[in-house]
């Protein structure tokens, strides 16, 4: 089958400026192509098996030059995959998404191209700059500042200078001072509002303003650098008024989020949603047991059992993932009484369609086994799937009364564990789900250049202290470590480190609160 290509826009940074449409087109790419001015944790939302290729463009020096670009998209194209082409911003707008459908087109490649929010218009907005305004400007006008004859001048200065709407160059920064010049020399007044935006829309946007005379001179001081908007007019004005952004209460933060992500979505989503950068970086991972003959077996049997019992969610993904395979649904198990460990757990079940039958109210072994013993008699038989390192605390109590079955389903490693698995040479790579490797994460570390970390309980800040070393430890104290709770906090004392602030109630919401105050 022929492949296709997707000339996406990645929007101008803010995680959540994509489009639908884009969205599900990620999710459905054979191979990922992306620029240095895309979000990068878009990458995460691709299929297991995607392939991603960085065509990292940056400002003057092009990582892969336009041809290798075009070339690699169509041969995957030709190859029968579905090709994500993802550029900052609109692929249209100074992005040679024209080039690149060109080219597709003429090897009668199919392609589509989504937009995207430019930076031209959204990048000002977060900025606090409206692109037009009644009262100050009718029109605008987006220039490229980047001018591919230095000697041979291609834009009409003297047009641009007597335009009153507002002007925004891209990819300008290296000829401010060309650019501030020629409006002046042309008839521009010189007083004529600038701003300066770098990294707009992230956490580390920032913004300088001055005026058509003055801004060259502020952004050496400022040692301004690409990626940056230029804006010029009078609505540049009204940034006072309308910055929304830069007043969000993490903007400007970085948080280190140690929980596994299919659990840290909520924790994630609140950071950005205030402005703040996450990284995500789990403490331990699920390493679901492929091929897993004792399951199969236990699934092939299930009518000897008559209880079920979950202790974990990632139990029920294997196990019904595991009974589909085997051609099997929920009703399989409609002689079993299903025990659910805890509200949580019980809850994945109802969103597969199975009200559990047992749901102690304090979700541990221990009250499981209390309302069991009352239960059990000798001909029952339970059926335990459960992970390789889970506490044999529930087959060896029930064990006493019935038979039990306790399957391994899946290992938890610790990131210590992942790490020391590895090689030498690929122990500087950064592991699946984390989005660093620990070099980078104690270069970070070092450069104090992490805000937070949070963590959710007493093992995430174990495994993190076993993870980096003990005798890199005292690096924790560049950072402020959020907890979410009185256990959480004692163990992070008892490593000698100071817990910067507990979450008021051990939630999600609460930890996030704890973090605006500070
Ligand atoms: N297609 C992109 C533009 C690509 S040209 C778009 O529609 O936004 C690259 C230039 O865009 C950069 O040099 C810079 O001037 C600008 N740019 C893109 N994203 C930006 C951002 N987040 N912050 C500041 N400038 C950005």
């Amino acid at each position: 089958m022929a492949g296709k290509v997707y000339l996406i826009g990645a929007g101008p940074g803010d995680y959540k400026l994509l489009t639908l449409k884009a969205l599900e087109c990620l999710k459905q790419a054979d191979v990922i192509v992306y620029d240095r001015l895309a979000n990068e944790d878009y990458l995460k939302l691709a299929k297991e098996d995607c392939e991603y290729i960085d065509a990292g463009k940056a400002s003057s020096q092009h990582t892969l030059p336009q041809e290798d670009i075009n070339a690699v998209i169509a041969s995957k194209a030709l190859e029968g995959k579905i090709v994500a082409r993802l550029k900052g911003g609109d692929p249209y707008v100074f992005g040679r998404g024209g080039e690149e459908g060109q080219y597709l087109r003429e090897r009668g490649i199919a392609f589509e191209v989504i937009p995207g929010i430019t930076s031209a218009i959204g990048g000002l907005c977060y900025a606090g700059i409206p692109i037009t305004h009644r009262d100050y400007a009718s029109s605008f006008h987006v220039i490229t500042g980047h001018l591919k004859d230095k000697t041979k001048d291609e834009i009409n200065w003297q047009a641009l200078a007597q335009l009153k709407g507002t002007l925004v160059f891209l990819m300008g920064v290296a000829n401010l001072e060309k650019i501030t010049k020629n409006l002046i020399r042309e008839g521009k007044s010189k007083d004529t509002p600038v701003a300066l935006i770098s990294w707009a829309t992230r956490y580390n946007q920032s913004v300088v303003t001055g005026t058509l005379e003055t801004i060259y001179e502020i952004a050496l001081k400022e040692d301004v650098k690409p990626p940056t908007l230029i804006a010029i007019g009078e609505v540049v004005k009204l940034r006072e008024e309308l910055n929304f952004f830069e007043k969000k209460k993490l903007f400007g933060k970085t948080v280190l989020v140690t929980r596994t992500r299919s659990q840290s979505s909520q924790l994630v989503d609140g950071i950005r949603e205030q402005g703040g950068r996450t990284i995500e970086f789990p403490m331990i991972q699920i390493q679901k047991i492929e091929d897993n003959k004792f399951l199969q077996e236990a699934i092939r049997s299930l009518k000897k059992y008559t209880y079920l019992i979950f202790t974990s969610q990632n139990a029920i993904e294997i196990f019904f993932e595991q009974l589909l395979k085997m051609e099997l649904d929920a009703r399989a198990l409609a002689h079993l009484q299903i025990v659910a460990i805890g509200n949580a757990t019980a809850k994945v079940l109802r969103e597969r369609g199975i009200i559990a039958d047992i749901v102690p109210e304090k979700a541990v072994a221990e009250s499981l086994c209390e309302i069991l013993q009352e239960k059990l008699t000798k001909e029952d038989y339970i059926l335990l799937p459960n992970s390789s390192c889970a506490r044999p605390y529930i087959k060896e109590v029930l064990g006493n009364l019935c038979e039990v079955d306790e399957i391994a389903v899946y290992h938890t490693l610790t990131a210590r564990e992942m790490y020391d698995l590895k090689s030498d040479s690929v122990k500087s790579a950064k592991f699946k789900d984390q989005d660093l490797s620990r070099e980078e994460l104690i270069k970070l570390l070092e450069h104090k250049q992490l805000d937070y970390i949070t963590f959710t309980s007493s093992s995430t800040i174990n495994y993190f202290i076993e993870f980096i070393g003990n005798e890199n430890k005292s690096l924790l104290e560049n950072t402020k470590l959020i907890s979410i709770g009185t256990i959480t906090s004692d163990a992070i004392r008892s490593h000698g480190l100071e817990v910067h602030k507990e979450a008021e109630v051990p939630t999600i919401a609460s930890m996030l609160e704890s973090m605006y105050e500070s």
